[in-house]
C-alpha cells in the first residue's frame, strides 16, 4: 500500500531537471543521525528548476524544506510529500564592496561556516559569529540563527525566496520579521539567498575572532556528538540548561538518548536512538522542568514527521 502510494506520487510530479529519489533515508543527513525516510528527496538542479517545480507541483502534495539538518529531528515514520534539498546551484559566495561597507550574497544552500571563512579571506568582518552555527544560510534565515551576541537580524540586508507557487519574491528586513530564532515569514517561502552585510577588517583579526568563537564552542558544547544543538529556547529572563539542571535532567537518558552532561540543553543521540527516544526524552524534561520550576520549556528544534506507527505528528 505505502509502497503503491509512493510510485503514485512520484507519477503525478512534474518532470525536473534535478533528480528525485523514492524514500531516501534522511538520517545519514541529519546531525542527530536519527528518524526516517522522505517519502521522495528532491534535489532542484538550480532556482529556476525549483520555480518551475513549484509552479507545476499539484497543490495536495506537501513540501517541506530540509537544509543541513541541525535543527530538525525527523519522526521515525518519515515526511510524507517531497523534502526539498539545495545542492551546489545554491551556494554561491561573493562580496560587493560599496566604500568600507560590504554586501555579502550568500546562496542559501551555503554552509555558514563556509560563509564565515569566505569572509574572513574577503576582508569581511562583523560575519564571524557564523562560525559558531552549523547549518545552512537557509536555515540561519528561518530560525534567526545566531551565537556569540549576533545574530541574522543584525546582519541581514534582504533575502530571495521562492513562494509556494513558485514565484520569486525580495524580502527586506522588515519582511523577515525576525524574533529570537524565529522569522515571521510566511512558512512555506523557500530561501534562496541572502544579502548579509559586514565592513571591512583586517583578516587577522576576524580570523582571531573566529578562532575564539571556535574553542568557545568546543569547550561548551558537545559539537562532535550526534545532536540538535539547543533543544529549548531560552524562556524570558532564564536560560533552558539552568532549569534543564535544577530539574535534575543532566545526564538523563531514554533509549539511546541522552541530556548531555556537557551542556544539558543538548540532547545526545548516543548511537541508536530513534527519534521517538529522542523526543520523548525531551517531552520528558518539559515535564520535570514544568514539575520544578513551574515554567514551561518551548522547543527550539523543529520536529517534522510522522510517528512510526505513521500517525501525523504535525510541524513544529
Ligand atoms: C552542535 C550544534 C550547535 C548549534 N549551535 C547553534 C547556535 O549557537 N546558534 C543557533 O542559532 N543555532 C545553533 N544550532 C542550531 C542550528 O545550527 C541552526 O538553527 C541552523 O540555522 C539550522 O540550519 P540548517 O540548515 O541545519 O536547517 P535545518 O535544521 O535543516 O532546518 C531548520 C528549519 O529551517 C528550514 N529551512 C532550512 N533551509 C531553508 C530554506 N532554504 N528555506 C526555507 N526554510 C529552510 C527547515 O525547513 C526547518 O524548518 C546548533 C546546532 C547544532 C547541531
Amino acid at each position: 500500500m505505502m509502497a503503491a502510494a509512493r510510485h503514485n506520487l512520484l507519477e503525478r510530479l512534474p518532470t525536473v531537471a534535478g533528480d528525485y529519489t523514492e524514500n531516501a533515508p534522511l538520517a545519514p543527513l541529519a546531525w542527530f543521525r536519527a528518524g526516517g525516510a522522505a517519502e521522495i528527496l528532491f534535489r532542484p538542479a538550480d532556482s529556476d528548476d525549483l520555480a518551475r517545480f513549484l509552479a507545476a507541483k499539484p497543490c495536495d502534495i506537501p513540501v517541506s524544506l530540509f537544509g543541513s539538518g541541525s535543527n530538525i529531528l525527523v519522526r521515525d515514520g518519515g515526511i510524507p510529500g517531497v523534502v526539498i534539498r539545495l545542492g551546489a546551484a545554491f551556494r554561491e559566495c561573493r562580496v560587493d564592496w560599496q566604500g568600507d561597507n560590504a554586501h555579502v550574497h550568500a546562496g542559501a544552500g551555503a554552509i555558514d561556516i563556509n560563509v564565515a571563512r569566505f569572509c574572513r579571506d574577503a576582508g569581511v568582518a562583523g560575519l564571524e559569529f557564523l562560525v559558531g552555527v552549523p547549518g545552512t544560510i537557509g536555515g540561519a534565515l528561518r530560525m534567526n540563527a545566531g551565537a556569540y551576541g549576533q545574530e541574522m537580524a543584525d546582519v541581514t540586508v534582504e533575502a530571495e525566496a521562492l513562494d509556494a507557487n513558485g514565484v520569486r519574491r525580495r524580502l527586506t528586513l522588515k519582511d523577515l520579521g525576525f524574533a529570537y530564532r524565529d522569522s515571521a515569514a510566511p512558512e512555506d517561502l523557500i530561501f534562496l539567498s541572502a544579502i548579509l552585510e559586514g565592513r571591512r577588517g583586517a583578516a587577522s583579526e576576524i580570523a582571531e575572532r573566529m578562532a575564539e568563537i571556535e574553542t568557545s564552542r568546543e569547550d561548551s558544547q558537545p559539537i562532535r556528538t550526534r545532536t540538535g544543538g539547543s533543544t529549548f529556547i531560552n524562556p524570558p529572563g532564564e536560560k533552558a540548561w539552568e532549569l534543564i539542571d535544577r530539574a535534575g535532567c543532566r545526564g538523563l537518558k531514554r533509549g539511546g538518548a541522552m541530556v548531555s552532561e556537557k551542556h544539558c540543553n543538548f540532547l545526545i543521540n548516543t548511537g541508536g536512538a530513534s527519534a521517538a527516544d529522542l523526543e520523548g526524552l525531551g517531552e520528558e524534561v518539559r515535564r520535570r522542568v514544568k514539575q520544578e520550576t513551574g515554567i514551561t520549556l518551548e522547543w527550539e528544534i523543529r520536529r517534522i514527521g510522522r510517528f512510526a506507527d505513521g500517525l501525523e505528528g504535525g510541524a513544529s
